[in-house]
């Protein structure tokens, strides 16, 4: 080992060891959940900069999130200082985001292209299923959105998918006009939509060697992490990073501005003499994490690496450092239900640990409630709020919990769903700084023709963009000529006014060629957009208390672009708006740590927390009705269950609820098969599905005794803390009187409504009235739906209206 690297080695077992100090060109470590990957990839960057094997400029990180990245970055430099700075840690998009500044010009964009986030791709694609009436066949903006995205993964375009295509099918030829019509209007757009970014630089580099070779030269270390859920395009863009360099000879492909779809020919063994070695490449990954085959991703990734690199090492990691040996037999025991896996065995020398607990709610409020009263019981023990995360499968679920976590005053945040940038007002916002950063954008440019209202209709519309048409121009510069579209008065001013704001905030923010803007530019030119615009006023003079919330999202949008100014005083409106495009699935807007995580299974790769809570254990959830259809769904919805509770260092806490509302619509839910998986002498049932509807007794905790709460401690939930009286009475069941933490697996129902209370054909009619163990008496005041789906309207004297199922619900006649 090299002077002064002990530091940096120490307490790796030797597996761990042998991984970090690899020489070799390929290395591949495939170990399950907390075996310390992540790990091992960054003390492996830290020691190549210790031992001054390589400049921190040459080495290339790849990680699936930015804020995975961060925190690498954040490893990286506590080990090794200020040495780390200039090296790329990033996920695949923003690594590609940079290439792509650099060299569009070289393909027919400009440097200040605009990123499509896959809402922007939605709108542009229904415009164009609309125009080229492909609804009449049946498609669907988001079939055709999923499809085309799915082609580009596998860096196919419109033309080579048309190729292999049958064209006689008339379904299929107005597939391909949409598709082919989508990539024309991205490139008329100076804009890339998310898959772009990779599939372009691929394209880039088959196409402009000389380029690649830039690269190669420069990146000689390339590390991946989460290397299971690559898919074809950015396996691809590995492969070509990898190769050794070519010297600069043009290699026949054609540069039409299009992907190049052709498979590789040289894959590397062909090295011409005397060429640069390629890069080394580092990859770890786990199959039994893979979760993103609907993307495209590939196994296949993991079990070919040692195929496309004969000389690469492998290195297996088996001691899990992270989770008690309970949370890891549980994990074991559910992903050995998988076929087609290798079978490996994850140990950790932590010990049993607290056992696991089970806990079965009569609706999605009563798990809500049980998850903030074990949060509280475990901060009351000492545990932080910021080392607890509570996982869902669909982004719908966290409703229920962020409306008993505000009443509950849980402070929380969900991470993930991007839900400050998805909210309409940001959009536009957004879409103001891209009409300035990028004129070319039409899509942005038309959606703030008439936000504020300015009274400009479609009408209006149709006549800038033919005037623009007519002349030539974009549509953008048509607006600077609003006299000349055969408009009223009025709306002419409307038009001049908003080029006028246009022009002075492009003024500010891009300055005449030779000055550079202040760092403040972005956000002085976005102030001064959504004032003078009028966007502000309008929503100051509005009385809905969502506009309310609205501005105060504005303010939010304001303060990121000053803290922008003081992070990246270089930093140009173009790469602000990067910055904003790509705040990745697990990111959010700062990074509070004293509060609960809240996000997807999806989202919570890679990550982990003391205490874990997965929530929504049920049939139609985890596994997902849409799995269901799909081949192979069922076994990575198995992988996202375990991705789940693997998370998890010391608690793990698995819930589920016997009905759950979704869309207005009360259904029975049925416990996940997921759940019988698990050894049952490993879980302690609080509250299990056996018992939900014998509860008995008295309400004995006082309906009052938690008063509604007003604001969120964060600001980032959907409800922005203005004290509505939407959570107002309080309408959950108690749960005091727990049965005794014994009911075993085997007395898990398999169809719920065996075990539940069951009324089975209970004649009831509208104008009965009823007792309920948890609400009290009430009057029903209609029955709906049929069968086991009847549903009671009741409306009790003290709990307010309610929905029921007939069949199981607690109630009796009176
Ligand atoms: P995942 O598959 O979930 O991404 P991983 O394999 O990347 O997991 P890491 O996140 O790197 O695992 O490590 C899990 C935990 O184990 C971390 O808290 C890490 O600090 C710790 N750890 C890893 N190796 C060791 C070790 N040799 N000694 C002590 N702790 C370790
Ligand atoms: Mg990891």
């Amino acid at each position: 080992a090299g002077a002064g690297s002990d530091d940096l080695l120490a307490g790796l077992n030797p597996q761990q060891l042998d991984a970090v100090t690899y020489r070799g060109q390929a290395l591949l470590i495939v170990a399950g959940a907390g075996s310390g990957k992540t790990s091992v990839l960054t003390r492996r960057i830290a020691l190549l900069l210790r031992r001054r094997e390589a400049w921190p400029s040459q080495i290339l990180a790849i990680t699936f999130t930015n804020k995975a990245a961060a925190e690498m970055r954040e490893r990286v430099e506590r080990l090794v200082g200020d040495a780390a700075r200039g090296m790329w840690i990033s996920t695949f998009h923003s690594a590609c985001v940079r290439i792509l500044r650099r060299e569009a010009e070289q393909f027919g964009f400009t440097k200040s292209f605009t990123i499509y986030d896959s809402g922007d791709s939605r709108a542009l694609i229904k415009r164009l299923v609309k125009d080229h009436e492909a609804d009449a066949f049946g498609f669907t903006p988001a079939a055709v959105q999923s499809r085309i995205s799915k082609l580009k993964n596998e860096l196919q375009d419109a033309e080579s998918y048309a190729r292999q295509a049958n064209m006689s099918d008339p379904a299929e030829r107005v597939f391909v006009e949409v598709f082919a019509d989508y990539q024309r209007q991205l490139q008329k757009a100076n804009a890339f939509d998310f898959d772009d970014l990779i599939g372009q630089t691929v394209y880039l580099f088959r196409a402009f060697p000389q380029i690649a070779d830039v690269y190669r030269r420069r990146f000689r270390h390339i590390l991946v992490d989460e290397y299971q859920d690559t898919n074809a395009a950015q396996y691809a863009l590995i492969h070509e990073l990898t190769r050794p360099v070519q010297g600069g000879a043009p290699e026949p492909y054609a540069s039409n501005g299009m992907m190049i779809f052709e498979p590789d020919p040289s894959t590397g063994s062909g090295t011409a003499e005397g060429a640069e070695p390629g890069a080394a490449l580092t990859v770890v990954g786990d199959s039994d994490q893979s979760i993103y085959a609907f993307r495209g991703a590939d196994i296949r990734n993991i079990s070919e690496f040692e195929r496309d690199f004969p000389s690469a090492k492998v290195v297996l990691l088996e001691q899990n450092y992270r989770s008690t040996q309970n949370i890891l037999s549980a994990a074991n025991a559910v992903i050995s239900n998988n076929f087609d896996r290798k079978d490996k065995k994850l140990w950790s020398d932590k010990g049993a640990g607290h056992a696991i607990v089970g806990f079965t709610g009569y609706s999605q409020h009563d798990e809500a409630q049980f998850v903030a009263d074990e949060v509280e019981a475990l901060r009351r023990a000492g545990m932080p709020y910021g080392e607890m995360a509570v996982f869902y499968r669909t982004n719908s679920q966290s409703r229920a919990l962020e409306e008993i976590f505000i009443r509950s005053a849980v402070p929380y945040k969900i991470m993930g769903g991007t839900k400050f940038y998805e909210r309409a007002e940001i959009k536009d916002a957004l879409a103001y700084l891209v009409a300035v950063a990028n004129p070319a954008d039409e899509m942005a440019v038309r959606r703030i023709l008439n936000k504020p209202r300015r009274g400009i209709g479609d009408v209006t519309e149709t006549a800038i963009a033919r005037f623009a048409e007519e002349h030539g121009i974009s549509f953008r510069d048509a607006l600077a000529h609003p006299t000349q579209l055969g408009l009223g008065p009025k709306l002419q001013a409307a038009i001049a006014q908003l080029d006028a704001v246009l022009r002075e905030a492009t003024d500010i923010m891009l300055p005449a060629s030779g000055e550079i803007a202040p760092p403040t530019a972005v956000a002085e030119g976005l102030t001064l957009l959504l004032q003078k615009s009028g966007y502000m006023d309008a929503l100051r003079a509005s009385r809905d208390p969502q506009d309310e919330a609205r501005l105060e999202n504005l303010d939010e949008l304001i303060a990121v672009t000053r803290d922008f100014a003081r992070n990246s005083p270089e930093g140009t409106i173009v790469d602000f708006l990067a910055e904003v495009a790509l705040v990745a699935d697990s990111d959010d807007l700062d990074d509070e740590s004293g509060v609960v995580s809240l996000m997807t299974m999806h989202t919570a790769k890679g990550l982990e927390f003391d205490a874990v809570f997965v929530t929504g254990v049920e049939e139609d959830l985890i596994p997902h009705r849409i799995s269901a259809n799909e081949p192979g769904g069922p076994q990575e919805e198995r992988r996202l269950f375990y991705v789940g509770i693997t998370r998890a260092r010391k608690r793990l806490h698995i819930s589920l609820a016997m009905t759950r509302a979704q869309f207005g619509e009360v259904s029975v839910a049925m416990p996940s098969r997921f759940l019988q998986e698990i050894p049952s002498e490993l879980i302690d049932w609080r509250q299990s599905p056996g018992d939900v509807n014998s509860r008995g007794g008295t309400q004995s905790r006082a309906l009052n005794a938690r008063r509604p709460s007003t604001g969120s401690g964060t600001g980032s939930g959907s409800f922005g803390g203005s004290g509505s009286d939407r959570f107002a009475p309080r309408e959950l069941p108690r749960r005091d009187g727990l049965k005794p933490l014994s009911t075993a697996m085997d007395k898990f129902p398999n169809r719920v409504t065996a075990k539940v209370r069951d009324n089975g054909d209970l004649e009831l009619n509208a104008g009965d009235r009823i007792r309920h163990d948890d609400f009290g008496e009430g009057k029903v005041e209609a029955i709906t739906g049929e069968g086991a789906k009847r549903i009671a309207h009741v409306r009790f004297d003290a709990a307010g209206q309610k929905k029921l199922l007939v069949k199981i619900a607690p109630i009796e006649k009176i």
